[in-house]
């Protein structure tokens, strides 16, 4: 039924226009901003000067805010503050409520509705800090928190407890004690920089704490989490790529949500990171009336593929407090996976996970091609929900001929 329900809509030739329309790379619109020379514009220092952070800021580039993004709004600044830059403002269609790239941004008053289920540190990751800003949840990896500090605030942020530090948290990493945890712990093989978005910090800075990671003979990989290429692509810089092109393995792992984020100019900047030798990946969050539709995701997966970004999860929106509004079901969840697998591109197809509330780490979440395991079958079905079996005995062993278990008597 979902696969027919799928199928309909992908083969629907108006369908087909409008995921190329999706796909289709446009550059950022000046918008509010036209009087402003390219210099300025395109640096990433300007931008960040410029965010909007005020409400006044906001109701004067924006006439259409709603009431309850006005409550939120004045509210925000008690949770999660309110920035966005100037690049990522001009993305959001102003006579459109409902728009994806202001549902991500714009402060609502429904980020103070909280329910019984929802946490403040909904992946229990200050449960697992052996020392602050540094969580070794997983044996052989830690997450190095650098900043509380991002371009842009993403309403659902995860770690919206200390990002922004409106609520009070006083983020205050120290990198020592840091480095000094994974210099003193020869398992942790992977350092994935986040935060905050690391690439904030000014190419020295970064370039510091790369090369003192660098130094720990055990650190095999490290990678950099940031939606810096989607918020502020004016950060990628050929200094900035020239100077993370001397610590490979450098992975970076971005985060965007929606078709209309990737803009000609995020493009180049992807293409940048890419040229300088730098895997990329991406991770979205299933958000509702963003991306919880098989169309939108699909050809929001295609275009990273355009971009060279390998899409590496989709995660299940945390549990994080105030975020009800923007939770998509699991079940959606389920049936975009459906969407993808088998009818795009495998590389498109990203990892559906739960980062199990409470701290249990991330969960694959797939849709079911298992039908049943029988006595010498597995019975499995495909993308089309056609069922096929595969044969194996009940130990688990591939099924031999009985020609073939006589041969291997005789060579016993
Ligand atoms: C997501 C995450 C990682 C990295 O997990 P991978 O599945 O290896 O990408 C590491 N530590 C923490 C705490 C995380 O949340």
């Amino acid at each position: 039924m979902l696969e027919r329900q799928n199928k309909m809509k992908t083969d629907d030739p108006s369908a087909v226009a409008r995921a190329a329309a999706m796909k289709e790379f446009r550059p950022a619109d000046r918008g509010f901003w036209s009087h402003v020379s390219d210099l300025e514009w395109n640096d990433w220092h300007w931008q960040l000067k410029h965010r909007i952070t005020t409400l006044p800021q906001l109701q004067r580039l924006m006439p259409t805010l709603t009431p309850e993004e006005h409550a939120g709004t004045m509210l925000a600044n008690s949770k999660l503050s309110l920035a966005i830059t100037p690049f990522f403002f001009n993305l959001i269609d102003t006579s459109d409520e409902g728009c994806p790239i202001r549902r991500q941004v714009i402060p609502s008053i429904e980020e103070t509705h909280t329910a019984a289920w929802e946490m403040s540190d909904p992946c229990g990751e200050d449960s697992h800090s052996p020392v602050p800003g540094l969580v070794h949840r997983y044996p052989d990896r830690v997450l190095f928190l650098v900043t509380d500090r991002c371009a842009s605030y993403c309403r659902y942020c995860t770690r919206s407890r200390l990002v922004s530090n409106a609520a009070g948290y006083d983020f205050h990493p120290e990198f020592d004690r840091q480095i000094n945890y994974i210099a003193t712990h020869p398992e942790i093989r992977d350092v994935l920089l986040s935060g905050g978005d690391p690439l904030l910090f000014s190419d020295e800075k970064l370039e510091y704490l790369l090369n003192r990671l660098r130094a720990i003979p055990h650190v095999e990989f490290l990678r950099i989490g940031t939606r810096i290429p989607i918020f502020l692509p004016q950060r990628i810089t050929p200094e900035l790529c020239a100077m993370l092109r001397q610590f490979h393995p450098l992975f970076i792992s971005i985060h965007s949500n929606h078709p209309r984020e990737l803009t000609m100019e995020v493009k180049a900047a992807l293409e940048r990171l890419a040229d300088a030798g730098i895997p990329l990946g991406n991770q979205s969050v299933l958000l509702r009336g963003v991306n919880d539709n098989p169309l939108v995701m699909k050809a929001h997966l295609q275009k990273l593929l355009m971009c060279r970004v390998k899409p590496y999860y989709i995660y299940q929106c945390d549990l994080i407090t105030g975020s009800a509004h923007l939770r998509a079901s699991v079940r959606q969840g389920l049936a975009i996976m459906s969407a993808l697998r088998g009818h795009t591109s495998g590389y498109a197809v990203p990892l559906y996970v739960i980062d199990a509330p409470g701290g249990g780490g991330k969960v694959p979440i797939n849709p079911d091609y298992i039908l049943s395991r029988n006595g010498d079958r597995v019975l499995i079905r495909n993308f089309e929900g056609k069922v096929f079996e595969y044969p194996e005995d009940r130990e688990g062993r591939p099924l031999i001929s009985h020609h073939q278990m006589l041969a291997g008597i005789e060579r016993d």
